[in-house]
């Protein structure tokens, strides 16, 4: 685009017409131009900065380009997605995340368990990217959006992993057996802790083996949840 301006200015279709040889059939194309300009660029169609991904794609032949671009996407570009997780997250528990302990969360998905499986159940739950009765509703009207298990209350995310009445005794039973008999918390458990793996609160009462004993227990008990997604049954935890 910025071939078709000079000095900041979009360029005449006499002068355009000159510099690159067009015939005047191609004032046309110059009107389409001019209008398509207009619309996203606003009346003044200024000519916006290059972005730094943009910039360096300029330089044509840069050393080591692929490395800088990768370099660009991951650490600098906009990760609006992920921010959506993160606020879903916030306004379903009422809570503030701050973006340093949302990526310690992320980092955790990937460090809690070599097992790759578990690990994307993690991000899965990270992200909500599980289909809930809600989710499928809106693609085909005729779908009750009522819970999967229960079948009596609305399909939230949080209410399909946490507040369902026949998830209730498994998170208690999690809770008594792991985290009170076994780790010797007091705490109850929560879905900060349980569903996105935040242990800020506990951390201090456990040595680095229980942490892991915790983190991959967590990892076992949301997998649970995950294969038995389309189940109406209550779900026990063997003793
Ligand atoms: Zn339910």
């Amino acid at each position: 685009m910025e071939d078709c301006y000079e000095n900041g200015s979009l360029m005449s279709f006499e002068d355009l017409r000159k510099k690159y040889d067009l015939s005047n059939r191609n004032f046309f194309c110059y009107l389409q131009l001019i209008s398509f300009l207009k619309t996203s660029l606003g009346p003044t169609m200024t000519l916006p900065t290059l972005s730094d991904l943009e910039r360096l794609l300029h330089e044509g032949n840069a050393p080591r380009l692929i490395s800088k671009v990768y370099c660009l996407l991951m650490n600098d570009a906009p990760k609006p997605g992920l921010h959506k997780s993160r606020e879903r997250w916030e306004s379903d528990l009422s809570i503030t995340i701050c973006p340093e302990l949302w990526s310690e969360l992320c980092h955790k998905s990937l460090t809690a368990t070599i097992n790759s499986r578990y690990r994307l159940t993690h991000y899965n739950f990270l992200h909500q990217t599980y289909i809930t009765p809600q989710k499928l509703q809106k693609y085909k009207l005729e779908i009750s959006s009522l819970c999967f298990r229960c079948g009596i209350d609305e399909s939230s995310f949080l209410h399909c992993t946490w507040s369902c009445t026949k998830l209730k005794t498994f998170w208690h039973d999690f809770s008594d057996i792991i985290m009170t008999k076994l780790l010797g918390l007091q705490l109850p458990s929560c879905p900060q802790t349980c569903l996105l793996g935040d242990s800020t609160r506990i951390d201090a009462q456990l040595r680095k083996t229980q942490k892991k004993f915790l983190a991959v227990s967590l990892c076992i008990a949301r997998k649970c949840i995950a294969i038995t997604w389309k189940s109406d049954s209550h779900l026990p935890i063997a003793t």
